[in-house]
């Protein structure tokens, strides 16, 4: 800049001293300035015009450059076009890296404009979705991928499970749908769909499997367990037979037990949501868990409840029943005498929420993500020996899954353990509410 602003000024100096030269020399003043200055402003002019037609040409400014300010104008648009040039380039390459990566995946991925359009695929939705980019440029989504409840699942903006379809151009497969909102106001959609066939099939065998075998298993159980009931009471069954033959009884019982939660569970894969929706008087079943619960404790735990007696929740009852006993029983199972247990059925802002509070030995957090599979228990021994079956929390996340419900644990050795349902606040019913509706 210094030097430019030198060679600048010497320029125009210059032209100043020759005209006062000329003056000196006798030359007229009218013509002497005029003449002077003419070449420096020429020059002016011929740069200014060179760098107007270029940048309007759209050309690349490139050395040499002229010298004093204009060359430094010069060489900052230079700068500023390579600076352009180099981001151009990155972007160009980041969007064939991107559309290679998306033409790769093996998913079928659609972008869905706010009105729920097709805006982009990649090659894999053709084959497992059916949408064809860019011939389905526009169309509505669920005019390519027919199905009764996609529609109402893209507007319940519940994106943190997926939905499974089994499409209606290919019923041989199975695919799961995923859909994220993004852009602006996440207004958007990018729709994941994955082709579960495979994990689906074996699912349903282990399934039909778990559910086949607890079915045949049940008819023989039940037959031993009646036979044993009545050895061990029968009078002449010689004394030093009674106690194996109790404890036989007793494992029998446990059998049983564990094929009534094995067929339970098969019956809630079966179908996603239950059949039969009502408004469930949450607060009356409270009150039936809590006598059996007693029954359960006999005397060596104390219970609590904060119930709203005017809360009724949209659900299945037998279902909700199972879930809600199975927590409560627990707290009695798995806690020591003297044991306080806390009974909640409120609403706040998230919705209802069934919570059981305990403040016995609670469960260590390496644990707590293990607790609904099938057959965890914390400690294996002390489970069999209050009669636990390991399946009761399984039972517990499969119920409230089907409910649009989840289940939330939270423990401290030592302090105690809460387990929590919470449903959305739209299964939430007015007792007077359900009533009127039931009238009507
Ligand atoms: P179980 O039939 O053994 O009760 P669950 O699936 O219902 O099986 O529970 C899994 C395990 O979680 C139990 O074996 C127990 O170790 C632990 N658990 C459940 N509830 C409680 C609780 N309130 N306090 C401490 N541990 C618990």
């Amino acid at each position: 800049m210094g030097r430019a602003l030198l060679f600048e000024s010497s320029l125009l100096l210059g032209s100043i001293a020759l005209g006062l030269l000329a003056m000196r020399l006798g030359a007229s003043p009218a013509w002497v300035w005029p003449l002077a200055l003419l070449p420096y402003l020429l020059r002016q002019l011929y740069l200014l015009i060179r760098l107007a037609l270029m940048i309007r040409r759209q050309h690349r400014l490139a050395p040499p450059f002229p010298r004093g300010l204009w060359g430094d104008v010069y060489r900052r648009i230079a700068r500023y076009q390579q600076r352009g040039r180099k981001s151009r380039k990155r972007q160009i390459r980041f969007t064939r890296r991107f559309r290679e990566a998306a033409n790769a995946v093996p998913d079928a991925l659609v972008i869905l404009d706010k009105q729920h359009r097709i805006d982009w695929a990649n090659p894999a939705a053709a084959r497992l979705i059916h949408v064809h980019w860019p011939q389905d440029d526009g169309r509505p989504f669920s005019d390519v991928l027919p199905h009764p409840d996609l529609e109402s699942f893209i507007d319940a903006g519940e994106y943190m499970r997926p939905m499974d379809i089994a499409p209606e151009h290919n019923r041989a497969i199975m695919l799961s749908l995923r859909i994220t909102p993004f852009g602006d106001r996440k207004k958007q959609r990018l729709v994941v769909g994955r082709d579960i066939t495979k994990i689906y099939h074996l699912n349903m065998i282990r399934r039909d499997f778990v559910a086949n075998a607890s079915h045949e298993l049940r008819t023989p159980l039940t037959v031993i367990a009646g036979f044993l009931e009545t050895l061990v009471d029968a009078p002449d069954t010689p004394a030093n037979h009674r106690r194996p033959l109790s404890l036989m009884r007793h494992q029998t019982e446990r059998m049983c037990s564990i094929i009534e939660d094995l067929l339970t569970l098969s019956r809630l894969e079966m179908h996603d949501s239950p059949e039969e929706q009502e408004s469930v008087d949450v607060p009356d079943e409270i009150h039936l868990i809590l006598q059996e619960a007693q029954a359960l404790s006999q005397a060596r735990h104390r219970f609590e409840t904060q119930v709203d007696e005017d809360l009724l929740l949209l659900g299945n009852q037998p279902e909700l029943r199972s879930a809600f006993s199975n927590l409560v029983f627990n707290a009695v199972k798995h806690t020591p005498e003297g044991t306080r247990i806390r009974i909640g059925w409120r609403q706040d802002e998230d919705g209802p929420g069934f919570t059981v509070e305990d403040d016995g030995p609670g469960i260590a957090p390496e644990h707590l993500p293990r607790l609904t599979e099938r057959f965890y228990r914390v400690d294996r021994a002390r489970s069999r020996e209050s009669g636990g079956t390991g399946l009761g929390l399984a039972i517990v996340k499969h119920v409230l899954n089907r409910h649009e419900a989840r289940l939330e644990v939270a423990s401290e050795v030592g302090r105690g353990a809460l387990f929590a349902c919470r449903f959305p606040p739209r299964r939430a019913l007015e007792r007077q509410e359900a009533e009127f509706s039931v009238m009507e």
